[in-house]
């Protein structure tokens, strides 16, 4: 599906330009004056986490991500020593974590109940478990977190089984968040139609480009399901403008990730969208508005990189 996704996306960028518009233009119209992103604040520490969380907003974010360490564990999920360009991938051989549910189920209302006494109720705070919990694990995570009024909960369980997701539903009202990858509508039809998540968080490039995503899109407006595009660093400033352009769009955008690329990466591929307060917007030249320059990229030969591996503390192989 990525390399249906790759076709796609090219030849809607192609007719945009054959049509001498931007994207979005093409796909109906603008139905808002920008896309809503959120970006990443994450610390070894709660405090480290609140006052990256404080530069997020001094940039202009209105709904930012908190991951922070857990007491006890020497490393976690997105925690990184590069906080603005978090790329997990990280060695040429994959690094090793140690993984605890007691001790992070512990940990994490400790952090968000902090965060709002800090940070205050008018921004939207979002956060992601790496897909670590099980169903019953999850809903009491969510109940944990509920006088926090996170705006998403993110991948509480692997989505293999997307019945496992009802049982979360029973027990807390914390939106739910799944999707970033799924390959196809196929993949998020039950969640979907059940009504089990909040936001669908399928990508253009994992999910058959813009014309499946669309498709998915319009079976979750029915749901009252909205999007929310996964946006790691990995994908490449060509996947953000395609889904800028998606986002805009549709009538049922939800939030947009954004995680930023680095002024190398956004030097090889140069792009008409720009963030302002807190919101991208795609711009106006015709098609995606995203180069390549291609003499540039040589310059960057291809480096190996894992993402880590995962142990429990009595070394059992777990999902990272
Ligand atoms: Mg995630």
């Amino acid at each position: 599906m990525s390399a249906i996704a790759a076709v796609d996306t090219a030849l809607w960028d192609l007719k945009a330009k054959a049509a001498g518009m931007p994207l979005y233009q093409l796909l109906g119209g603008a139905c808002r004056t920008g896309v809503r992103v959120y970006g990443h604040a994450n610390g070894q520490t709660v405090e480290e986490t609140i006052a990256e969380a404080r530069r997020y907003r001094e940039m202009g974010y209105t709904a930012i991500r908190l991951q922070s360490g857990v007491p006890g564990l020497a490393s976690t999920y997105g925690v990184s020593r590069d906080k603005m360009f978090y790329e997990p991938a990280d060695g040429a051989l994959p690094s090793e974590n140690v993984w605890s549910t007691p001790k992070y189920l512990a940990s994490a209302p400790n952090l968000f109940a902090a965060a709002r006494a800090a940070l205050g109720w008018d921004v939207d705070l979002l956060h992601d478990t790496h897909h670590r919990l099980t169903p019953i694990e999850a809903a009491r995570l969510g109940k944990d977190l509920e006088p926090y009024r996170l705006f998403w909960l993110e991948d509480t369980v692997a989505a293999d089984n997307p019945a496992s997701f009802r049982l979360i539903r029973q027990h807390t009202t914390t939106p739910l968040a799944v999707g970033e990858v799924f390959n196809s509508i196929w993949d998020c039809k039950q969640l979907i139609e059940e009504q089990l998540i909040d936001y669908i968080r399928s990508t253009v490039v994992h999910a058959g480009g813009i014309s499946h995503l669309r498709r998915i899109a319009t079976l979750a407006d029915l749901y009252n399901v909205k999007t929310g595009c996964h946006g790691a660093t990995d994908l490449s400033p060509v996947c953000m403008a395609a889904a800028l352009h998606f986002n805009l769009s549709i009538p049922n955008f939800g939030l947009q990730e954004y995680m930023r690329h680095t002024a190398e990466t956004d030097a090889v591929f140069p792009h008409s969208y720009t963030f302002d307060a807190g919101f991208l917007h795609p711009g106006n030249e015709p098609g995606l508005g995203v180069d390549i320059d291609e003499t540039l990229a040589a310059r960057y030969p291809y480096q190996r990189a894992y993402l880590p591996v995962n142990r429990l503390e009595d070394g059992t192989m777990a999902n990272w």
